[in-house]
């Protein structure tokens, strides 16, 4: 048995129950910074099922505002079709608000946020204490490939690949039936936009959290589950 993280509150501890190991970790609050492209909706979906714990996806949030007409969503509509970044103020409020919910009391795993400098000082200013960062390393022109491949669940939102993560039948998703569509921002000249952002903006966050001994560096791989499997022995679970 392996004890990660001294147990300051037992009562928030996470265990993680394998083969060969059982692992008591506490506070497991992991943030995913991966580039665009990647399937780091997947991945967060394996550890949010592994740990137990909720994924907070900002690109979700801000889907679900624009679908209901909301104010901020209307407002986030024109930058993420454009492949920009929200701004730091609307993205920080929902988030600082999604934390302080109950079910985030155990740990989290932060799905598209941070995404700038300012974004990581106010999460850091929140007193939220991070144990892993997962940075999955892909080249651009893989980024590309992927991306023109996506497909999302008009629906429900499932994430899917036309090669690497395809749905049982052609269009349909798993789940509930519903139509697969290719999102806005997956559209060619918006990846083109959304990797320059993320080179910008995004990946000074590589060496924001590498200082502060977070970062589990992984290579993408074209097999998810690889890159999943990756990701759990990283942070040793
Ligand atoms: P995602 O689904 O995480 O790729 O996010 C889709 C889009 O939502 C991004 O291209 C941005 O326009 C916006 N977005 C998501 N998360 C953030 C964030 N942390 N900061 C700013 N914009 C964001």
């Amino acid at each position: 048995m392996t004890l990660l993280h001294y147990p300051q509150d037992i009562s928030r501890a996470v265990l993680s129950v394998t083969k060969d190991k059982i692992v008591i970790l506490l506070l497991m609050n992991i943030i995913m910074l991966v580039a665009p492209g990647e399937s780091k909706g997947t991945h967060a979906a394996v550890l949010c099922e592994h740990f137990g714990i909720p994924t907070i996806s900002t690109g979700n949030m801000i889907r679900e505002a624009l679908k209901n007409g909301t104010e901020m969503g209307l407002k986030a509509k024109s930058f993420m079709d454009e492949g920009k970044l929200v701004p730091d103020e609307v993205v920080i409020g929902i988030v600082k608000e999604r934390l302080s919910q109950d079910d985030c009391s155990k740990g989290f795993i932060l799905d598209g946020f941070p995404r700038t400098i300012p974004q990581a000082e106010a999460l850091d200013k929140m007193g939220v204490e991070i144990q892993y960062v997962i940075n999955i390393d892909v080249a651009d022109e893989r980024i590309i490939k992927r991306m023109s491949g996506r497909r999302v669940c008009e629906n429900c939102g499932k994430p899917y690949h036309l090669t690497n993560l395809p749905p049982k039948v052609e269009g349909v998703c798993d789940d509930c039936n519903g139509i697969l569509v290719q999102r806005k921002d997956d559209h060619p000249d918006t990846v083109l936009a959304r990797l320059e952002t993320y080179h910008k903006e995004t990946e000074p966050l590589v060496s924001y959290y590498e200082k502060q001994g977070k970062l589990v560096t992984v290579k993408g791989q074209d097999d998810v589950e690889a890159t999943t499997k990756a990701i759990l022995e990283g942070i040793e679970a």
